[in-house]
């Protein structure tokens, strides 16, 4: 094994709440195989824990009482399979893969670029954005089990929701397939930039948290709006 492996590792610093007890491990591994051969090496009922960039988990006081396999800074290859499709690890930051997408003209992922987490928590969550949701654009995942065993799957293998997905138990993604459509690269980066203005002026990026604690309903209608109309019955809207 060639990653790197912590014990009692506090997760304060690898979750956007910046809060949370230790792990009893923590392991990053260098690539797929290094993992798997990690996982191999397991014992079959220890406790795991996937961390991306941490951006929608909450670390209890007391700690996880297992092991953490964290993904940042770690596969995180982004290839382009065609004119129409690319792949990306699990441990991709979202806002890279927009950028990468956007500068080889592939139109589709400009949503993902304000979402501050990685493509296997994206997956995880079917993490959206003014509109788009990841799992729209997924044609296939790779993912690994407790056995190191790698499976192909493809969208429906699993149960996909709003935030939520569901699918084969014990097994976790290490990559993605996604289908995009030629375009205007400049377009796209323009679209991104429109994007991430209008986070930085409506969101407090940076504070400790994990994002939004509501969920839109199904109307149709944003939630944020909903919460300013209830607090500000009267008032001019702030958009
Ligand atoms: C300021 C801010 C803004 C945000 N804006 C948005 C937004 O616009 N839209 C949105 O959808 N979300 C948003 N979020 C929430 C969060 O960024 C997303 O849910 C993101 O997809 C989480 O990715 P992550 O890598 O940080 O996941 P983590 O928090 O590391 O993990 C989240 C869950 O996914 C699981 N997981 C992680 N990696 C894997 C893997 N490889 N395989 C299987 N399971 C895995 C974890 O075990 C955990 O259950 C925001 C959060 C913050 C802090």
């Amino acid at each position: 094994m060639q990653g790197k492996l912590l014990y009692n590792e506090p997760l304060a610093q690898y979750t956007s709440w910046q809060v949370g007890g230790p792990a009893r491990c923590l392991y990053k591994p260098v690539d797929q195989e290094d993992l798997a051969e990690f996982l191999r090496k397991l014992p079959p009922n220890e406790p795991l824990l996937w961390l991306g960039y941490g951006s929608n988990t909450l670390v209890r006081d007391g700690g996880f009482p297992g092991t953490v396999i964290l993904l940042k800074g770690t596969l995180n290859q982004i290839r382009l399979l065609s004119d129409t499709a690319m792949q990306a690890g699990a441990g991709v930051g979202c806002a890279r893969l927009a950028r990468f997408a956007a500068d080889a003209g592939l139109i589709g992922t400009e949503f993902l670029a304000g979402i501050p987490g990685t493509v296997g928590g994206a997956l995880a969550l079917n993490a959206g954005a003014n509109g788009g949701n990841i799992w729209e654009l997924v044609t296939e995942v790779t993912t690994i089990d407790r056995n190191g065993m790698q499976h192909q799957r493809n969208p429906q293998d699993y149960t996909i929701a709003y935030r939520q997905v569901s699918g084969p138990e014990n097994e976790w993604f290490v990559s993605a397939t996604l289908n995009l459509k030629p375009g205007s690269s400049t377009e796209a980066k323009e679209r991104i930039s429109n994007y991430l203005a209008r986070r930085a002026a409506t969101q407090p990026i940076g504070q400790s948290s994990a994002g939004s604690t509501f969920r839109n309903p199904s109307n149709g209608v944003e939630i944020q709006r909903l919460i300013c109309t209830v607090a500000n019955p009267c008032g001019r809207q702030p958009w």
